[in-house]
């Protein structure tokens, strides 16, 4: 089973899955927009030659059904993360909060949680965030000269403004978010 490539994939049944539990979700497998200095999952792409991995639509709905299904306490975690979540683009996202809202169970309650290194934030992420009360995890190393040490993009220029760049839009559209 490859969840995350370009195929069909079948998912175990979570039969025997614990009452709640949390799983993590990398839509577009170690793919990332760009290259941190300590990044251990960028060279997994090597585990994969040849293909672009990125889940399918069909994979997203199964995942998202057995995770509701799976859960036998009213609090659902669909938490997403990377690689670099927003290289799916919105629509995908969308897409889940669609498929979650049709799956959901009486009683349930979800919350959306993305990881980003907040590079491709706009407006339209972060109005889409607010709607759906998404939790979002912005990664900052610390002050400039730190994190431009480690968060660099492909040409080693360092990050660090364009992060603060998708912070401001965060808390100018009144998202919930953290930083790691
Ligand atoms: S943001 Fe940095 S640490 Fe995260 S996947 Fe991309 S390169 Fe790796």
């Amino acid at each position: 089973m490859k969840v995350g490539s370009n195929r069909s994939v079948s998912l175990p049944v979570l039969k025997d899955a614990p009452p709640g539990f949390h799983l993590l979700s990398k839509p577009s497998g170690s793919t990332c927009n760009i290259n941190c200095t300590y990044c251990f999952f960028l060279s997994k792409e090597a585990l994969y030659p040849n293909e672009k991995s990125r889940m399918m639509n069909e994979t997203l709905e199964t995942y998202i059904r057995q995770l509701l299904e799976s859960h036998k306490v009213p609090q659902v975690t669909i938490a997403w993360q990377g690689g670099e979540p927003t290289l799916m683009r919105l629509d995908f996202f969308r897409l889940a909060v669609e498929i979650a809202n049709k799956y959901k169970k009486p009683g349930q309650e979800i919350l959306h949680t993305f990881q980003t290194n907040g590079i491709l934030l706009d407006d339209e992420w972060c109005e889409f965030f607010k709607e759906h009360n998404f939790l979002v995890g912005l990664s900052v190393d610390g002050p400039r000269e730190i994190h431009d040490a480690y968060r660099q993009d492909r040409a080693a220029k360092g990050t660090f403004d364009r992060v603060m760049q998708g912070w401001e839009l965060l808390r100018r559209h009144e998202v919930d978010f953290n930083i790691l």
